[in-house]
């Protein structure tokens, strides 16, 4: 048994798409380049095994996050989404620093109202 449409999985693989097949609900066929991104860094093989190891209702979270690896990984060769963390977490750093710095004001100002 197949569906009407290949998920883009198995359209990409250019094989028929079971009715059960793992990568459907997470490759679908009006999203080729999500595919195409994923199978270039991880393969195709990895992604199934991947999807197979995790319970059902983690696997969608897990195909977003290998989506998002991939495509960092594509546009950023050296550090893929490394880059973006390492920027987010400096950020972070900063603001953690502007809030200490905003609270020690504070106590001073209310120091000196009493
Ligand atoms: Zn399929």
């Amino acid at each position: 048994m197949s569906h009407s449409t290949r998920c883009a999985a198995c359209k990409s693989l250019r094989r028929r798409c079971p009715r059960d097949c793992i990568l459907a609900p997470y490759f679908p066929s009006n999203d080729p380049q999500r595919f195409s991104s994923v199978h270039k860094i991880f393969g195709a093989s990895n992604i199934s095994k991947i999807l197979q190891q995790l319970p059902v209702q983690e696997r969608a979270k897990a195909a977003d996050c290998m989506s998002f690896e991939a495509t960092s990984r594509i546009q950023d060769p050296v550090y893929g989404c490394v880059r973006i963390i390492s920027q987010l977490q400096q950020q972070l750093l900063i603001t953690q620093r502007e809030l200490v710095m905003t609270q020690a004001q504070l106590a001073f100002y209310y120091a000196q109202q009493q």
